[in-house]
């Protein structure tokens, strides 16, 4: 199986690239992110605290979670039988997800059906620690960064895209940055470009640039 991992902070442009990438590539596509969006909304649903490590780790085996693949080839995340899909890409979800995504528990909830994905399917697959912990082996590592400014301007041109509402611009960079720190200082998997990834800043890149960029770098290791 061909194993892609994307790795990078929130609005890199991991989701848009590794989305075009699965499409150009005939690969499937897994965004790791909505898995722990989806665990965090389910844990929210329960009223349990996500920073509370015991209430966390006492409700997780009452969450039962499976995905699947729409005929479009779109990630479906179901909760005990429910589509939550709809409900993922809000910044309330973000939140809760990089709160309860410190946790070993978690983590290691998570793992299973990453790994399972990534031995049934030739796939790419987007996340924090996807080079470095899910999938250490895998035949190609990239991680994307873009500077908190960049990425805060992508993140609203998201959140209206979807017709969600959103703070101001110094929010959203907040927020970002909050993020990235949370991300990037837990003690478990935090995110950190893998020894063997191939570094790649979007800062000034077009989103279809950094997709050709990515899409040769798969063709020359498919060859
Ligand atoms: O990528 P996305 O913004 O959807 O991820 C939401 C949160 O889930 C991240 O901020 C991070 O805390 C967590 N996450 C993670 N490991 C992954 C994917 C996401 O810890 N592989």
């Amino acid at each position: 199986m061909l194993n892609i991992a994307i790795d990078g902070p929130g609005g890199s442009g991991k989701s848009s690239v590794a989305k075009a990438l699965a499409a150009r590539m005939d690969l499937k596509y897994l965004d790791t992110g909505a898995l722990y969006r989806a665990l965090g909304l389910a844990l929210k649903q329960r009223g349990v605290d996500p920073e509370d490590e015991q209430a966390v780790a006492g409700a997780l085996p009452s969450v039962e979670l499976s995905l699947e693949y729409a005929e479009d080839g779109r990630q479906l995340v179901f909760v005990n039988g429910e589509d939550l899909t709809p409900y993922l890409r809000t910044q309330d979800a973000a939140d809760g997800a990089s709160k309860v995504a410190v946790h070993g528990c978690v983590r290691n909830k998570l793992l299973g059906i990453q790994r399972e994905t990534g031995k049934r399917f030739n796939v790419v697959m987007d996340g924090r620690d996807i080079g470095t912990v899910v999938l250490p082996g895998a035949d190609l590592k990239i991680f994307l960064t873009a500077s908190v400014e960049v990425r805060a301007k992508r993140r609203i041109g998201e959140l209206e895209k979807a017709g969600h509402p959103h703070g101001s611009m110094e929010e959203i960079m907040e927020e970002i940055a909050q993020r990235d720190y949370r991300d990037s200082h837990r003690e478990i998997a935090p995110l950190k470009q893998a020894e063997d990834a191939v570094l790649v800043d979007t800062s000034s890149m077009s989103l279809e640039e950094v997709i050709e960029t990515v899409c040769s770098m798969v063709s020359s290791i498919r060859k």
